[in-house]
């Protein structure tokens, strides 16, 4: 894969027969002061209406994931983690406000800190599809209502 390799356009990717992603995109984001917003624990795929891969695939094409932007003064008090379920160290260890305060004060630490939770659930997402017990489409169904 060579273009952004955003969440939508890696899974459209593995839909379409991909079977290595490179990208930067947990980095850039992480630059601009942003963080993958996936809630991964909810994930509970189910039996879901067929859809066609092409269709899917273009609304994978078509739409963005769900980001926050740390930058935006609405979380300047927040005490809550990026994503509440995340298991990464930043979410064990920061809240929201305290990177709002980072990113306001130009301090390195909070790209360093957003990295590790973007890398942490860029590869969430593919561990739950990778596990056995995961059927692809209605993952992907899944994660094109809840993301
Ligand atoms: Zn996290």
């Amino acid at each position: 894969m060579s273009s952004k390799g955003n969440l939508n356009e890696a899974l459209a990717g593995v839909l379409s027969g991909m079977d290595v992603i490179q990208t930067t995109y947990p980095f850039d984001l992480a630059h601009k002061g942003h963080s993958i917003d996936v809630e991964v624990e909810e994930c509970k795929p189910g039996k879901v209406e067929e859809a066609k891969v092409e269709e899917v695939v273009a609304k994978l094409e078509k739409t963005l994931p769900r980001v926050k932007d740390l930058n935006d003064a609405s979380f300047a008090k927040s005490k809550e983690p990026l994503v509440k379920s995340c298991k990464c160290y930043t979410c064990q260890n920061y809240n929201c406000g305290y990177l709002h305060h980072l990113l306001d004060v130009k301090e390195m630490n909070a790209t360093i800190l957003l990295i590790i939770h973007n890398l942490f659930s860029y590869d969430e997402v593919f561990r739950v599809l990778r596990e056995p017990s995961t059927d692809l489409d209605s993952f992907i169904h899944w994660y094109l209502i809840n993301c």
